[in-house]
């Protein structure tokens, strides 16, 4: 770990060396205090680290090794990720400000990440096609070259993981760029897998601003796909400029995602669920459950437990391992939160709960904000449209299936919703009606390695995780293998 009188170097190329950009810090979130010093990669730096990546592709042989023995490797990593898991875990705590049973539940979930994707690198399978002549036809998977992972600050070290680990083991190189107010967990990663034997070269770390690192990198001609993980603006620029080099992305981005409470959920789990959904991370989730829809005969009764949960929610200490919810991420953007509330108040939004910073001594340094909710409001508000990326929660009432499932698929964006009900042909009904690229019913927030996560619409293109997200950084090819013993026919 660096310490403020030395700034950290970074993983350029398989060198450690300070970046050629501007120096900043890393702050924690939660008392404005500098946690670590570090230069900012530069575009040299960029040219650097993906000609660095490039060659590493082409001569450490690391796309030639077997599956077995790169998946090896990454398992090595699973294991150097939980050796090391209480450190990481403080860490990201203070380069992040989540509350420290979260940002332990996210090392333990990276270190899942590498170890599934070893297993499935091992037992990916190439198939033989059905030949419709005289040869034997395969269908194979290679390996791209040097692939881009760009990352936000949400969720350090899980959304670097679920990048890192398919691309590698598909037998990639990768040039990561984490967000520019979370760059410790990234560079953490690159020291385990380093220790794990990737071969030198093949994973930098270019901390910096998105704006001209991650652009740069997106740019450069070597980098044949970007995974990205952020903002939809961001995405849709990434996506512009994807599309003048022909080159595939993969884009996990903002959401708006409904939460559904019929008249006939447990309400005990339904409360406990969408307190969860929104509030946790400080409602600093792409999949943050921020549209609440109730069922109107249980409305009144369930927005006052649900009000009362808000405020007994514990907001403090990150380093508390009681403590639920932590700080935002800065000052800058808890002013973007309560701007977001002044704006529903002014459409008319009633407050139930929250919506001023807490006062006191812990608070005064970081950049809290509490659970908020907010109702009174319909679907085509600011609130209920536009993202807040905080613990902000619109509640609104609802009579009849049909017309909810028409709002809740009202939007922009599609990345995830929530129903609680007893009634498993409704459960069904909505899984398959509602527009997202994840539906949970009776629960909320849950991820595995395993399946597929993504959006729809704004919120994204491409999936990550599942079986199959190993061949999300491969190319496809055909192999014909001709078995005629005669010539072909047009030749005679
Ligand atoms: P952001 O788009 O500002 O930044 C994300 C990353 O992109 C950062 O590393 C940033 O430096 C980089 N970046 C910014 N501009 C760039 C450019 N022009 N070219 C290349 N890279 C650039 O987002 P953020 O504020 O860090 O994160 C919050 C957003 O991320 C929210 O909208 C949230 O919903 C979304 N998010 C989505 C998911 C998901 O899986 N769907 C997960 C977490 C966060």
């Amino acid at each position: 770990m660096s310490t403020l009188s030395s700034p950290l170097p970074i993983c350029i190329a398989g060198a450690w060396r300070p970046g050629r950009g501007d120096l900043y810090h890393s702050r924690y979130p939660a008392t404005d205090e500098a946690v670590a010093c570090l230069h900012a990669a530069s575009l040299d730096d960029v040219e650097e680290a993906v000609q660095g990546a490039q060659r590493a592709f082409d001569a450490s042989g690391w796309p030639q090794w077997k599956p077995h023995q790169r998946a090896r490797v990454l398992y090595r990593v699973a294991e150097g990720i939980r050796a090391r898991s209480e450190e990481l875990a403080q860490l990201q705590r203070l380069d992040n400000g989540k509350p420290i049973r979260e940002t332990r539940a996210l090392v333990a979930s990276a270190a899942d990440t590498f170890q599934f994707f070893a297993a499935a690198c091992e037992t990916l399978e190439d198939s033989v096609t059905p030949s419709r002549g005289d040869y034997l036809s395969l269908s194979l998977h290679e390996p791209m070259g040097v692939v881009a992972a760009i990352t936000p600050w949400n969720s350090p070290i899980a959304s670097e993981a679920q990048k890192l680990a398919p691309a590698l083991a598909a037998g990639n190189a990768v040039v990561l760029k984490p967000a520019e107010a979370t760059p410790l967990l990234a560079l953490e990663l690159a020291r385990v897998c380093e220790q794990a034997g990737l071969p030198k070269g093949l994973l930098s770390v270019l901390p910096g601003k998105g704006s001209l690192i991650g652009d740069a990198i997106v740019r450069h001609p070597l980098v044949r796909r970007v995974a990205f993980t952020g903002g939809t603006a961001t995405g849709r620029h990434i996506a512009a400029l994807a599309a003048q080099k022909l080159m595939p992305v993969s884009l996990e981005l903002g959401g708006k995602s409904p939460t559904i409470v019929f008249a006939d959920a447990d309400l005990d789990h339904a409360v406990a669920g969408v307190l969860y959904g929104i509030f946790s991370s400080s409602g600093e989730s792409c999949v943050a459950g921020s549209r609440l829809f109730i069922a109107r005969p249980l409305y009144a009764d369930f927005i006052a437990r649900l009000s009362a949960g808000a405020r007994r929610l514990r907001l403090g200490d990150p380093a508390d391992p009681l403590t639920q919810m932590g700080p935002l991420i800065s000052a800058a953007h808890r002013e973007q939160v309560e701007a977001h509330v002044a704006r529903a108040l002014e459409d008319g939004g009633r407050l139930l709960c929250g919506g001023e910073r807490p006062r006191g001594a812990l608070f005064d340094r970081g950049h809290y904000y509490p659970p908020t909710i907010v109702d009174g409001l319909d679907n085509q508000a600011r609130l209920c449209r536009d993202e807040v990326f905080g613990p902000v929660l619109a509640a609104l009432p609802f009579d009849d299936e049909a017309d909810l499932i028409a709002q809740a698929n009202d939007s922009v964006y599609a990345l995830a919703a929530g129903v609680w009900t007893r009634d498993a042909q409704r459960a069904w009904r909505l899984a398959r009606a509602l527009q997202a690229g994840t539906v949970w019913i009776n629960t909320y927030k849950q991820f595995s390695a395993a399946t597929p996560f993504g959006g729809w619409r704004d919120s994204g293109l491409g999936r990550e995780k599942g079986r199959h997200g190993i061949l999300q950084y491969m190319e496809q090819k055909g192999v014909y293998w001709g078995l005629n013993p005669e010539p072909l026919p047009w030749t005679n």
